[in-house]
């Protein structure tokens, strides 16, 4: 039985004197390959990995929500009916939040449930601002655990757009949906192919182990620097590129559209657009490759991704393109930042004899230039989310 689980049952029975009616978990996620393509209708391949937030839930006969974390000594305590309406929330934003969207969705969708309130109790294994996600973590376990005691009755995918809409409007963080729609279709070995425009979900199986592959993740410690504007101006570059070419998002150019699109607009917009039409064609090839050819051979895809981030998008900076070129170098078979950019981490997909190498030179390299120690480890596909017990 796992000790995380247990022990975050126990904080419950600390924290609010009596014990839960259960825990369920849900995984952080990494993103293999389809950088800045969500917002644009194109294609992500993210998976769930073997690190997971425990919530430990049980409802109470009245409308209350009380949620503590192990992450500090408060315990939040709200009104469910006034989670919309609290801006002061902070962290307890992610369970809170997601419980209104399970009931505003619930409710959308004309269940017939009774909603409660509850009390929470979370710890978690997944690193906190390192890329993993740690948010879709706290959302998917919370909502899976509140869907199961309201009897909502809401699909994972249903549940995965709670995620998003308690993000989005009560955290107010502008994301996507990859994150919980990995954190909930996740399974072991395999990755989730996700078509942003229809939603549409596929596992993909990875076979990294039977191939004497692992993923290891480089968290390089570096804050996500909002370089001139950052995120934004990249989106906006999207939409003015897509605007110019007359399509509703980039996702409806093809490569053979890019010579058109260079002629009609700047040599910064052109390159945002490549990016995505490109990085578009690696998802879909990488899904290919691996149904027939295998894991070992997207290494050239992942660093072609990485490079159109590093030249065209231009999100990239000195120590993920250091720890890619440092792991290419030791023997990855493939290696490229991941994320949003401006920081945060990169993986290298790495053979099993090499993983002490490639890590070793990492922190040898990463020392000589003066950047601050990373964070290196394996992580491997694991299953969504789920209830422990
Ligand atoms: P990430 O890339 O890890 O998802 P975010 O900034 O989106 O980074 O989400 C991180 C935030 O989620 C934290 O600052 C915290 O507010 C919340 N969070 C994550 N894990 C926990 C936890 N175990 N307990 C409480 N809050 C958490
Ligand atoms: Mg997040």
């Amino acid at each position: 039985m796992n000790a995380l689980a247990h022990q975050t049952a126990a904080g419950f029975e600390t924290r609010f004197g009596y014990a839960p009616t259960g825990v369920w978990s849900a995984p952080g996620r990494v993103n293999l390959i389809g950088e800045h393509t969500d917002y644009n209708e194109g294609f992500v391949f993210p998976f769930a990995i073997n690190r997971r937030t425990y919530a430990a839930v049980a409802l109470r006969a009245d409308g209350i929500a009380r949620v503590a974390s192990a992450f500090s000594s408060e315990v939040h305590e709200v009104s469910l009916d006034a989670i919309a309406r609290d801006d002061s929330l902070d962290w307890a934003a992610y369970p809170l939040g997601v419980a209104w969207a399970v009931r505003t969705i619930a409710n959308q969708l004309n269940r017939d449930y009774e909603a409660t309130g509850f009390d929470c109790y979370i710890e978690s294994d997944v690193p906190v601002g390192a890329g993993l996600s740690s948010s879709a973590a706290i959302e998917c376990a919370v909502s899976t655990a509140l869907n199961e005691l309201w009897n909502t009755g809401l699909t994972r995918s249903e549940l995965a757009r709670a995620g998003q809409l308690g993000e989005n409007e009560i955290v107010g963080a502008p994301t996507g949906i990859m994150d919980q729609s990995a954190s909930l279709l996740g399974q072991a070995d395999h990755g989730v192919f996700l078509d942003c425009r229809s939603l549409e979900a596929q596992v993909i199986e990875l076979g990294f182990a039977k191939d004497g592959l692992e993923l290891l993740i480089i968290d390089t410690k570096v804050a996500h620097r909002l370089v001139d504007g950052g995120y934004a101006s990249r989106r906006a570059a999207c939409e003015d590129g897509a605007a110019i070419m007359n399509v509703g998002s980039l996702r409806d150019l093809e490569e053979s559209d890019l010579e058109a699109a260079e002629a009609k607009m700047t040599d910064v917009t052109f390159r945002r657009v490549r990016h995505v039409v490109t990085e578009n064609n690696r998802v879909l090839e990488t899904v290919k490759r691996l149904q027939e050819t295998g894991p070992r051979s997207i290494g050239d895809l992942m660093y072609a991704s990485h490079k159109s981030m590093r030249d065209d998008f231009k999100i990239s900076v000195d120590e993920l393109d250091t720890a890619v070129e440092t792991a290419l170098r030791h023997g990855a078979v493939g290696a490229r930042m991941t994320g949003g950019g401006f920081g945060g981490a990169a993986i290298a997909l790495t053979p099993i004899e090499r993983i002490s190498e490639v890590t070793n030179s990492i922190y040898a390299e990463f020392e000589q230039c003066g950047y601050a120690r990373p964070d290196v480890f394996a992580v491997s596909a694991a299953n969504g989310a789920t209830r422990e017990f």
